[in-house]
């Protein structure tokens, strides 16, 4: 199970989300998915191998495209391997897609409370509370990075999480017991379970903390810890090849 994250590759953003997939394929998987986020968001996902994905993709009649975007392979804890299960997934309102690995030990509690708050569930995964949590912080004026953290400050397990959000240009994430790196590269910036993932547009790594945030955009990234502040993060040069 792997996730990847891109900014910047604009007009190819999903061959980078799929080509990332492709180098995560080692990790393992029963189901893989994509989303792309411009004036909406868009989400292809598939039980299956990556080109259960690919022809998915194929078949569609409208072209994936988005400035920003994130994919999954799944690794199924809560759930079966189904196409609904498969991530990304999404709030009510379709406009924040989240990819998570790991598993949420909360999520019971907090299903129950936004199903009574009126959010209609389309999974059965842990991870599909996370989008309801975030479109519950929009929408009480939250802003998007602050929204994000304050979904996330509500979950409890181990995850590798990436947001993306209609109209935003940027890339949201944050780490607990589970991998998560950043690439940086000149006009682009990506986040990943593993290096592979993007390191054919770069040799430049930042790696991200248990209990750090990450936001990348198609010129920037910063690092925030628990409490908001900014993190001044070592960028590391990688010298392997994949
Ligand atoms: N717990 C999540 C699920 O079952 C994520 C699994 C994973 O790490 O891929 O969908």
């Amino acid at each position: 199970c792997g996730i990847i994250g891109c900014a910047g590759h604009e007009g190819r953003t999903l061959d980078t989300l799929v080509h990332g997939l492709s180098k995560l394929e080692y990790r393992g998987y029963d189901s893989a998915g994509v989303a792309l986020s411009g004036s909406d968001v868009q989400v292809e996902k598939r039980a299956g191998e990556l080109d259960a994905l690919r022809d998915a993709l194929a078949e569609s009649e409208t072209d994936l495209a988005g400035s920003v975007g994130i994919g999954h392979t799944r690794w199924s804890t809560h759930g079966p391997p189904t196409d609904a299960n498969a991530h990304p997934h999404r709030d009510c309102t379709g406009e924040v897609a989240v990819v998570h690995n790991g598993i949420i030990e909360n999520y019971q509690e907090l299903r129950d409370r936004l199903t009574d708050n009126g959010h209609t569930f389309r999974s059965d995964t842990d991870t599909e509370v996370v989008p309801h949590l975030i479109e519950e912080r929009l929408m009480a004026g939250d802003d998007p990075e602050t929204a994000v953290r304050s979904a996330i400050e509500r979950i409890d397990g181990s995850y590798a999480i990436a947001v993306v959000i209609a109209d935003v240009d940027r890339v949201f994430a944050a780490r607990n017991d589970s991998p998560l790196v950043l690439g940086i590269a000149e006009d682009a910036h990506f986040l990943a379970s593993d290096v592979p993932a993007f390191r054919e547009f770069t040799d430049q790594v930042v790696y991200i903390d248990d209990g750090e945030f990450a936001v990348i955009e198609a010129d920037g990234w910063h690092v925030t810890d628990a409490t908001g502040s900014l993190v001044d993060k070592p960028v590391h040069t990688v010298e392997w090849d994949p």
